[in-house]
């Protein structure tokens, strides 16, 4: 039993109707009440919408067949969706009238945010730079004043009354079909112009296409994804109040630094005798400065480790301070028979003493043996052994007991 009809009488339909009478009504009132086709109609469009809102959610429809609008308050089920939301949700968010974007509760709508990927060097980054970006936006005709021809030229399309779309009934058979379709006299713009008064320089369309210089500011410090956003540039249309342009920075990967967020990595590969007796090494950096950075005669650097410069690595963005820059070195060997014997003779007298072997107990069996260098065939059973292990492993069963792993 439905106690109150109101919303149904809203969309013109009796309480049984099902979700597609539903939606046909809504989309057929919709069209017809929209704000932007019928200013004075601003109510019934809450209405239409509010009606929908509620009968197109099956939790809502129950409440309100069973309580009445009652049955809606208090739950917190109540809470208005925006019309304006649900009627670009229900013809595509791009907007039907040829703009698309949110508006606010209220007020003109609001234009699409046009989005630009930036490709930012590293070097850029840390320096700062200037780019004058070239653009191409809609901008309202000034010579029409965004009217589309001389005033009073315009009028509202005699096929379709200004709705941009006409409902088509077509006999099939024993069926009747009901198609929207966009208006092909005013191609859904709702409006007819005379031509001998259209404007010349738009053509009647209202917007002209210009091309317009922006100047982006890249901040030290900025990183990969910020946005820069230039407010209201984007296109102009007549009565919405136009988008940003956002610039969003993508940061190029660069050939020699790794970047973390303000710290920068940097891979150094000295040589042994540097490693152990001293030298310097030096790291272009990104402003073209060379840094000569001393290894300390007795600093020892180990393999694989890592040393930090402070204050080397990226400016912090809006801050004075500076990341750090992270060498991690290799270590060149020499190559094999790199020196004669008496040379690491004399070095064996340099270099820290061995360390001692564990001893042997008297009796043990020992057996004399060299290392060989790894080659192909060696290399190819290393890999075989590898992978079949992986594949075992993989073969583990994951779940409980019962469960198969559909792992391949
Ligand atoms: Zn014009
Ligand atoms: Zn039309």
């Amino acid at each position: 039993m439905v106690r109150d009809t109101k919303l149904y009488d809203h969309l013109g339909v009796p309480p049984t109707a099902d979700d597609g009478q539903l939606k046909k009504a809504y989309r057929k009132l919709a069209l017809q009440f929209h704000p932007d086709k019928n200013p004075d109609a601003g109510e019934r469009f809450k209405d239409i919408s509010h009606a929908y809102e509620v009968l197109s959610d099956p939790e809502k429809r129950k409440m309100y067949d069973a309580y009445g609008e009652e049955g809606l308050n208090g739950s917190g089920m109540g809470g208005g969706v925006d019309a304006h939301d649900l009627f670009s949700e229900l013809f595509g968010g791009g907007g039907m009238f040829g703009q698309g974007g949110r508006r606010g509760p209220s007020g003109p709508r609001r234009g699409r945010d046009m989005a630009h990927a930036l490709n930012v060097t590293l070097e850029d980054l840390y320096k700062g730079k200037t780019v004058k970006l070239q653009v191409t936006k809609d901008v309202i005709c000034q010579t029409c004043d965004g009217k589309g021809g001389k005033e009073g030229a315009v009028r509202q399309c005699s096929r379709c009354h200004g709705h941009g779309m006409v409902i088509e009934t077509r006999q099939l058979g024993p069926m009747v079909q009901q198609i929207q379709q966009q208006c092909r006299t005013c191609t859904g713009t709702g409006e007819e112009i005379d031509p001998r008064n259209k404007c010349k320089k738009c053509n009647g369309k209202k917007i002209v296409s210009e091309r317009k210089q922006l100047e982006v500011n890249i901040d030290r410090g900025m990183r990969d994804g910020h946005k820069i956003t230039f407010q209201g540039e984007g296109d102009q249309h007549p009565g919405i109040i136009p988008g940003d342009i956002v610039m969003v920075v993508q940061e190029k990967k660069h050939a020699i630094f790794k970047r973390r967020g303000d710290d920068l990595f940097y891979e150094a590969e000295i040589d042994l005798v540097t490693a152990l007796a001293g030298g310097n090494i030096h790291i272009k950096h990104l402003d073209d400065r060379v840094l000569n950075v001393t290894i300390l005669p007795g600093e020892v650097i180990k393999p694989d480790e890592t040393k930090v410069l402070d204050g080397q690595g990226m400016p912090s963005f809006r801050h004075h301070n500076m990341g750090n820059m992270f060498v991690h070195f290799k270590v060149r060997f020499p190559e094999p028979s790199w020196t004669s014997e008496e040379n690491l003779k004399v070095l064996e007298g340099i270099l820290p003493a061995r360390m001692p072997l564990p001893g042997i107990p008297s009796g043990t069996n020992t057996e004399e043996v060299v290392l060989s260098a790894v080659d192909a065939h060696h290399q190819k059973r290393m890999d075989d052994t590898e992978n079949a292990m992986n594949e075992e492993y993989e073969d583990v069963p994951q779940g409980g007991p019962g469960v198969q792993c559909a792992q391949q």
